[in-house]
């Protein structure tokens, strides 16, 4: 048994990994461990389009006609939330930063104290693919089930109220890969340019929850010491 890491309020972490990934369950989690705020960009969406200020309505009108929210707005609401007066001292990151454009934003907002580490989760796309496409949900009460790791006791019927089951649209195979392949493009570049700055862990995300969690600490810790000797 590994001891568990001290906590520490000004842990700032970033997690990278694409859907399918386990990356919200992961950020949560050491966001529990280390006792520092779990951020993701759904949350400080929110938080922003509900309170009222300039920057908050500008993000709303966005969201509300389901349009792209365009970096410079998406920076802005990071560093109310993450750099503000309230901000905490510490955090774990999760959907921010998402292009090398964000990151370098990111980067200039941390200053000096900077961050101290990225992880990035590491899923094999195969493995990806069958956990997504294996997602099935009620079209009677909405319950959601999966073929490959929580099947309903009668095949294609809902344990809850034996409804019909069904695939979401976006779910499909073919839905899935194009969402792989955007993510490719776009983030993946993010991946090399952590790493040329020496701030990049790549840990294996395939496994269960708290096999991948330990596998996350150890990295943090391994970072984190490394910088107490150094
Ligand atoms: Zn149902």
């Amino acid at each position: 048994m590994k001891a568990q890491p001290a906590p520490d309020e000004t842990a700032r972490i970033v997690v990278l990994g694409r859907q399918g990934s386990g990356k919200g369950t992961q950020a949560a989690r050491l966001a529990a461990i280390y006792g520092v705020a779990h951020v993701s960009t759904g949350d400080a969406f929110r938080a922003a389009a509900g309170s009222g200020s300039e920057l908050g309505r500008t993000l709303k009108s966005y969201m509300d006609r389901g349009e792209l929210v365009p970096d410079d707005v998406v920076v802005g609401v990071i560093r109310e939330h993450l750099f503000g007066p309230d901000a905490p001292a510490g955090f774990i990151l999760d959907g921010f930063p998402r292009n090398v454009g964000q990151a370098e934003a990111l980067a200039e907002m941390a200053g000096k104290r900077g961050l101290d580490i990225v992880v990035d989760l590491e899923a094999d796309t195969q493995e990806v693919l069958h956990r997504m496409a294996g997602r099935r949900v009620c079209t009677k009460c909405g319950a959601n089930y999966n073929v490959v790791d929580n099947p309903t006791k009668v095949s294609g019927q809902c344990d809850a109220c034996s409804g019909p089951l069904a695939q979401r649209d976006d779910d499909t195979e073919d839905a899935i890969r194009r969402r792989l392949e955007i993510y490719e493009t776009t983030t993946a570049p993010l991946i090399d340019w952590y790493r040329d700055r020496g701030l990049l862990a790549a840990v294996d995300a395939m496994g269960d929850v708290a096999t991948v969690t330990a596998r996350v600490v150890a990295a943090v810790e391994g970072v984190r010491q490394a910088k107490t000797i150094g």
